[in-house]
C-alpha cells in the first residue's frame, strides 16, 4: 500500500469504537523508528505522535544523543487514545496490529526504539522493560533496543539518567547510518 492508503486505512477505522486515529510520523522509508504505546491528549488533538510533554521528552533525549529528528519515524502500535480506559488493552494491540504491519513495511526501519512495555508487547518481546532496557537485540535484519516510555519518565523522574542512557546507547548502535 502507498504512504496515502495506509494513512487513509489508519483514519478510518472503527475497529475498536474508537475515534480520531493517529498515524505515524516522519518519513517514509526510514532507518529509524520510534514505537510507542498509543496517542495520548495531546497527540489526539494535533493528529500526531508523540507531540506532548512525552514526546518532546523524548525529542530531547534524542537531540542530545545527536539524532537528527527529521530522519526518525514515531509509530504508536494502538493509534487511538484510550481515554475510557488509560491504558490499551490487548485486544486494542490484536485490533491495530494490522495498521502497524503495515505502517513497518511502508517505514521499513532498520533501528526501532521501543519505548515502555506496550512497545515490547506489540513487538512480541515477552520480557519486561526492566530487563530489557539498554540492550539492544536483532530480529532478521532489524535491530531493536529499548527504553522506558518518556510518559513514565515524567511520573518518574529517577528514571531520566537511565532513559538518557539507553536512548544514548539505541544511538551508538546506529552510527554510520546517519549524517
Ligand atoms: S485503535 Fe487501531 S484498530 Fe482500534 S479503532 Fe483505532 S485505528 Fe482502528
Amino acid at each position: 500500500m502507498s504512504r496515502a492508503e495506509v494513512v487513509a486505512d489508519i483514519l478510518s477505522c472503527t475497529r475498536c469504537e474508537s475515534v480520531i486515529p493517529v498515524p505515524f510520523r516522519g518519513p517514509a522509508p526510514a532507518r529509524f523508528a520510534i514505537i510507542g504505546e498509543a496517542p495520548g491528549r495531546v497527540e489526539n488533538e494535533v493528529g500526531e505522535p508523540f507531540r506532548g510533554p512525552a514526546g518532546h521528552l523524548l525529542d530531547e533525549a534524542l537531540v542530545a544523543a545527536g539524532f537528527d529528528l527529521e530522519q526518525l519515524c514515531w509509530v504508536n502500535p494502538v493509534c487511538c487514545w484510550p481515554e475510557r480506559i488509560k491504558t490499551p488493552q490487548p485486544e486494542h494491540f490484536t485490533a491495530c496490529k494490522p495498521h502497524l504491519l503495515a505502517q513497518l513495511k511502508l517505514i521499513n526501519p532498520t533501528y526501532l526504539l521501543l519505548v515502555g512495555n506496550s512497545a515490547l508487547y506489540a513487538a512480541g518481546v515477552s520480557t519486561k522493560i526492566t530487563a530489557t532496557r539498554g540492550k539492544v537485540w536483532q530480529a532478521g535484519d532489524r535491530y531493536y533496543s529499548a527504553t522506558w516510555h518518556p510518559a513514565a519518565v515524567l511520573r518518574d523522574p529517577d528514571k531520566k539518567d537511565q532513559f538518557c542512557s539507553d536512548v544514548q546507547a539505541f544511538r551508538e548502535v546506529t552510527k554510520g547510518e546517519m549524517t
